[in-house]
């Protein structure tokens, strides 16, 4: 449920009405717009007398939210979020640039992306340490090393860093890590989000191989109901009967998932697609359909990469993609990369 204030409410009206709802055993979610304040009741709101609240002074409005995600849903929240991190920002008119290798292999390897990544306008450094892979015979990631060898990138370049995590006992490994990735295969992993929901980290949560729109943003949810509502969205392809590409890109999820959700929405073209070719059409047309960024993975010697070469870029062509990204960008207007 939520309550559209009348302009001009004070703060101490709105601070009695939060008090008042809480009485009520529900939890308040405050959402300041420009013109007016929305208060979010969450919780059960059936014992709530609708009537009764729309009559009180300071209430314009109130309306009843039918869809299963609150904090998530952009009723809430009418205005875009816009998530810090460290010294960039996703969201609003801020294009983010993940980009890096699927996996940290090297210190050589992650230093040399990095640099030659940001030399092309990424604005953060992705690389897993942990990586869920399909088969336990393939390279699992350099774990906790891998996360060392990031946070020296990071020292070096200065960009944030954003890397996965499988298991919520790993957190103390990720103190210095600006962006926690929650990967496809465990966007539905609820105990995991839970503890994710418990930190105050930027979460960038991938949907998953087989998963709706509606389980993403719940999924969302569960993070945003332990009090975390930094999660960024992130469109990587879904499993169809295709087999020319790893994954088909959903991008109607874009506009649609803005529609649904004031949570910043990004496209990976590089596991929707699993082909290298493929990753630059379809990051223009992420950009084009509304994107807050994109994930794009990098490496020097894509023929020998421990992990998912064939969509990896070489970084010139990582450098020839963002060049085209800001030309669509630019024609838009209003973001910037
Ligand atoms: C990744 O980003 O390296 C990854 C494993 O992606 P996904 O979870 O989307 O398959
Ligand atoms: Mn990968």
């Amino acid at each position: 449920m939520i309550a559209v204030l009348k302009s001009g409410t004070t703060e101490t009206q709105i601070e009695n009405l939060s008090s008042w709802i809480r009485l009520q055993g529900l939890e308040v979610h405050l959402s300041r717009g420009s013109l007016h304040t929305v208060v979010g009741l969450v919780g059960d709101t059936s014992k709530i007398d609708a009537e009764l609240l729309e009559s009180l002074d300071i209430v314009e409005s109130v309306k009843r939210i039918s869809e299963p995600f609150k904090s998530a849903n952009r009723k809430f929240h009418p205005d875009d979020s816009i998530i810090s991190v460290g010294n960039t920002s996703v969201g609003g008119n801020i294009f983010a640039v993940m980009a890096g290798p699927c996996s940290v292999e090297s210190e050589e390897q992650v230093m040399s992306i990095a640099h030659a990544v940001k030399a092309a306008g990424a604005t953060m450094l992705r690389g897993g340490a942990f990586k869920p892979r399909t088969s336990p015979y393939d390279f699992q990631g350099l774990k906790a090393d891998g996360i060392e060898l990031l946070i020296e990138a990071k020292k070096e370049t200065g960009l944030p860093i954003v890397t996965e995590i499988m298991n919520a006992n790993h957190l103390p490994l990720f103190e210095e890590v600006d962006v926690i990735q929650v990967g496809a295969r465990n966007m539905q992993n609820f105990e995991l989000l839970k503890e994710l929901g418990r930190t105050d980290k930027p979460i960038l949560l991938k949907r998953g191989l087989a998963n709706t729109l509606k389980e993403l943003l719940m999924s969302a949810e569960y993070i945003m109901a332990g009090g975390n509502e930094n999660v960024i969205l992130c469109e990587r392809g879904v499993r169809t009967f295709e087999t020319y590409t790893r994954n088909t890109l959903d991008l109607s999820a874009v506009p649609l998932l803005h529609e649904l959700s004031h949570l910043p929405v990004i496209v990976d073209p590089s596991h929707a697609t699993g082909v290298a070719r493929l990753v630059k059409p379809m990051a223009l047309a992420a950009a084009a359909c509304g994107a807050n960024g994109l994930m794009i993975e990098v490496h020097n010697d894509p023929a020998h990469a421990l992990c998912d070469g064939a969509q990896s870029l070489t970084p010139d062509a990582f450098a020839d993609v963002t060049a085209a990204v800001r030309q669509v960008l630019s024609a838009l207007g209003g973001i910037k990369q």
